[in-house]
């Protein structure tokens, strides 16, 4: 008898499998000190002590106009500035370069090369060890154990990253599994919008969020149909959940502790205005509502979905 096809989950790892919230602060300085040594090396004379008011002085914009600001990808937004704490970042950043540029005795990356610098002080500020959601090690082992089911990792992080992480992972107490088991598809490019691929449509609008949101990804989502992906899941909205979720996948949100509690906080110096709205939420609400995404908190009850589901 041919055996039944698995189901094929496309897994997000950053901020799925490890938790972004906790370590947001130490991000932040970690950022701010890697954004003073790349500019440094366009502008020998920057006092890199400076990055950290500029930044700053970034941060506070994106506070001020919620939803406004993000990942600007060619002049495309493909996810909320307020959707986690490096993509919190990673928008002050944009916003210091402009800042920066406007002062002419400054060199900044010319409008091509902002992404690669902004790249490039992401990978250095990211090499801080992760902090793994509770019950990781339980929801990959739970999920690799299930005859039914086919786990992948699909994730924007590059490979040796994403294995030093697993191995870390693994290390955490005594375990079955075998990091040559575990999948996975790194460099996924989730951010990439190619308007000719017509699987799904160009874009949506969320309301309640100024401007479009980009959703035809095609790297991801031949990602996904090369996988035969039955479900994708993620703790970004835009980023993991709506194009899978346009091309008719299951869908599984991972609501961090950020949604409730606020919008994320990166320094103490810089304090968003108590009515601002919360954008993450009204994302997660979004899809839940359109697309019938799953959310849940805890991976624990992620896994338990997931299994039924097969
Ligand atoms: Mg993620």
């Amino acid at each position: 008898m041919p055996e039944r096809p698995k189901f094929t989950v496309a897994c997000d790892f950053d901020g799925f499998m490890t938790n972004l919230i906790p370590g947001a602060k130490e991000y932040y300085d970690a950022y701010v000190k890697a954004f003073g040594k790349r500019f440094k090396t366009l502008n020998p004379n920057f006092d890199e002590e400076e990055a950290r008011y500029y930044l700053n002085a970034g941060l506070r914009t994106v506070y001020r106009q919620p939803g406004r600001h993000g990942w600007d990808n060619d002049g495309k937004k493909v996810a909320h500035a307020e959707s986690d704490p490096t993509q919190l970042a990673k928008a002050a950043g944009q916003i210091a370069l402009d800042y920066l540029g406007m002062q002419h005795k400054y060199k900044t990356p010319s409008k091509k090369d902002v992404n690669k610098f902004l790249g490039e002080v992401f990978e250095e500020a990211y090499k801080l060890d992760p902090i793994f959601r509770e019950g990781a090690l339980e929801f990959i082992e739970k999920l690799k154990e299930n005859p039914n089911i086919r786990l992948i990792f699909v994730t924007n992080s590059k490979p040796d990253a994403v294995k030093e992480k697993l191995k870390l992972l693994l290390a955490t107490r005594k375990t079955n599994l075998k990091l040559e088991d575990i999948e996975v598809i790194a460099d996924a490019k989730k951010q990439d919008v190619d308007d000719k691929w017509k699987k799904v449509k160009a874009f949506i609008r969320i309301p309640g969020i100024p401007g479009k949101i980009f959703t035809r990804r095609k790297q991801y989502g031949e990602t996904l149909i090369r996988e035969d992906a039955d479900m994708a899941t993620g703790d970004n909205a835009v980023l993991d959940i709506i194009t899978p979720a346009l091309m008719g996948l299951y869908t599984l949100l991972l609501d961090t502790d950020a949604l409730d509690n606020g919008p994320i906080i990166l320094t103490d110096e810089v304090i968003p205005p108590k009515k601002s709205k919360n954008v993450r939420k009204i994302e997660r609400d979004y899809i839940e509502k359109k697309f019938g995404t799953m959310v849940f908190t805890e991976l624990g009850l992620a896994a338990q979905a997931i299994i039924r589901l097969a």
